[in-house]
């Protein structure tokens, strides 16, 4: 805990117009500074700080805060992270209390781990630069067409042919070696003494978010093996929890909203060079929650890139679960085969790229048609399995709407029912109702609705289909002013805003589940909008026959004439007539 005294400390010296200066470009307009947002992709600025109340605001996003807001959303912190981080650039020391002496040697343990980092990404970058060792390294770059400041931001180095030149360095600068070593970036000799890691490597400086060194990713020049090495885990570097550019691309993957995962150094580097700066490269290990957190930090979405070999498709894949698990919405970008970003870039360029991105397939689809495509579903024995398959991986899918989007897909592909696929994935209920908070009598809630609802807002001419067939046909009571509200604001122009619309649902329960549903929809994007209507109507049609049908049941062993039988007969009735509007 930081004492409060000490936070209005922080707030009160951390002038705000000078914090977010740092990051935007402002200029003066009347009482307020103005500048492109941050947070989103805007061409005119909407960003709006006010030095006087000290607080920001945007006009295109909404966002706002004050100074610790903006921190925390600009670098991913926590409120108390934001605090310090704050504190150390205005001076006030914050001692939450006093480190035990194990603890104080934990903390000055990895400051000297940092420091060490950072001198040995200084010994190798110079050589790099203007070593005579170092000239293979340059050759290399120059043959790939690697600017020197593309090598700069990257703080590309070079480690000689020789068995101790950072030994021999981190000797000079008075480094103890057996700390450096725990970095791996030295090794004990049996025979005592100590010898170079990297050895006749280009190295990639592996960064924090913050842009701190943590380790490196040395690359060979020839055809020697292993191609890379990569520092090993270290008490300042866990693989599980960095990504290999993530200092580079965390402001543009928030403008974009969205990252780019690729797998290698040079896959980084070429997208880097051809102006796409919102991408991350896992180098070689496997994408971990721990990386997904920290990519959700500066990212809604992201898109693979990797290769489309048999080892790519399975990365992608194994990714695609913990997406579906984290709901993190993504999309697969694919390339020509044989090529990768660099060779691909080198011949088609960046719009060519771009256009890539643009028609990404969305995760899901692509993992269903390649299943479809690799087996058999001639036979019922392989249709089974693919099934089987499908399944299992429709069951990870947070979101219920995307879940039962491509249930329906997956049935149309197979030619199977809807309903046959429903009972595989477990009971015959839509999917969608088993997150329905309480029925009442009067209402039953399907996945239907809500499905309508997300589609209205992202589809204007959804919407006057809406209109057209009758709000009160289509939703259940407590849905019709959540609709009508939609509707009221696509008819005046414009955007909807979902947060006013959120504000008119009383019951908590029901605005976190419509937020849900409201806060991402790429999983409508692509989709036929009107033959989706179609297809919500009928489902909805449907929907009234069965509790048709059930209500002539109750009806029947309900005393004719008590006003339950009254009740039953006007809801048949009302019922009748919603359904023979919407055909
Ligand atoms: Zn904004």
């Amino acid at each position: 805990m930081i004492p409060d005294d000490k936070v209005q400390e922080v707030r009160e010296r951390a002038a705000i117009l000078d914090v977010v200066a740092e990051y935007v470009n402002l200029r003066k307009s009347g009482a307020n500074y103005l500048g492109l947002c941050p947070f989103h992709g805007e061409k005119t600025p909407s960003f709006n700080v006010n030095p006087g109340r000290a607080i920001f605001h945007c006009f295109g996003c909404g966002v706002g805060g004050n100074v610790f807001s903006f921190i925390m959303k600009m670098e991913g912190l926590t409120f108390p992270e934001a605090v310090k981080f704050l504190a150390k650039r205005v001076g006030v020391t914050i001692e939450e209390r006093i480190p035990s002496a194990a603890e104080k040697q934990r903390i000055d343990e990895r400051e000297t781990l940092y420091r060490i980092t950072e001198l040995a990404m200084r010994f190798y970058r110079r050589i790099l630069r203007e070593d005579p060792a170092g000239e293979t390294g340059r050759r290399y770059l120059d043959r790939r067409g690697v600017a020197e400041t593309t090598a700069e931001a990257y703080q590309l180095g070079f480690a000689p042919d020789r068995w101790d030149s950072l030994t021999r360095f981190l000797e000079r600068q008075r480094v103890p070696l057996e700390v450096a070593e725990k970095l791996g970036l030295v090794r004990q000799r049996e025979s005592g003494g100590y010898y170079d890691l990297f050895r006749n490597r280009l190295l990639f400086t592996i960064a924090d978010p913050y842009g701190k060194p943590v380790g490196f990713g040395g690359r060979v020049l020839d055809d020697t093996l292993p191609k890379y090495i990569n520092s090993p885990e270290s008490p300042i570097y866990h693989k599980s929890d960095i990504l290999f550019g993530i200092d580079l691309a965390k402001q543009s993957m928030r403008e974009k909203d969205a990252a780019i995962i690729v797998e290698g150094y040079f896959d980084h580097l070429a997208l880097y060079q051809a102006g796409v700066r919102n991408a991350v490269a896992t180098c070689g290990t496997a994408l971990t929650t721990g990386h997904l957190k920290l990519l959700r930090r500066y990212a809604g979405m992201v898109y693979t890139l990797f290769d489309s070999d048999a080892a790519g498709k399975k990365a992608t894949f194994r990714a695609m679960e913990l997406f579906l698990e984290g709901g993190v919405p993504a999309s697969v970008v694919e390339l020509p085969a044989g090529d990768d970003p660099d060779s691909f870039l080198g011949k088609e360029g960046s719009a060519a790229f771009t256009e890539r991105v643009a028609i990404a397939r969305p995760i899901f689809d692509y993992y269903i048609r390649d299943i479809l495509a690799s087996s058999d579903t001639a036979s019922v024995g392989g249709k089974v399995k693919v099934i089987d398959e499908l399944v299992q991986q429709l069951k990870k899918i947070a979101n219920p709407v995307e879940r039962d989007l491509y249930l329906r897909e997956i049935a149309r592909l197979l030619g199977e029912s809807e309903r046959t696929l429903r009972q595989v994935l477990g009971g015959n209920r839509a999917p969608a109702a088993a997150l329905q908070p309480s029925r009442g009598q009067t209402q039953r809630r399907t996945g239907t609705e809500d499905m309508l609802l997300a589609l209205m807002g992202k589809y204007p001419e959804v919407s006057g289909k809406v209109d057209e067939y009758g709000v009160a046909n289509l939703f259940s009571a407590d849905l019709i002013p959540v609709a009508e509200a939609i509707l009221r604001q696509i008819r005046i122009g414009g955007d909807v805003d979902w947060g006013l619309i959120l504000e008119q649902v009383e019951v908590p329960e029901e605005r976190n589940r419509l937020a849900a549903l409201f806060v991402r929809d790429e999983h409508l994007e692509g989709i036929s909008p009107l033959k989706m209507f179609d297809d919500l109507r009928r489902s909805r049609e449907k929907e009234a026959l069965r509790r048709i049908k059930d209500l002539k049941r109750e009806l029947a062993s309900t005393e004719s004439g008590s006003s339950r039988y009254m009740e039953i007969l006007g809801e048949i009735n009302s019922l009748c007539n919603k359904k023979s509007q919407l055909q």
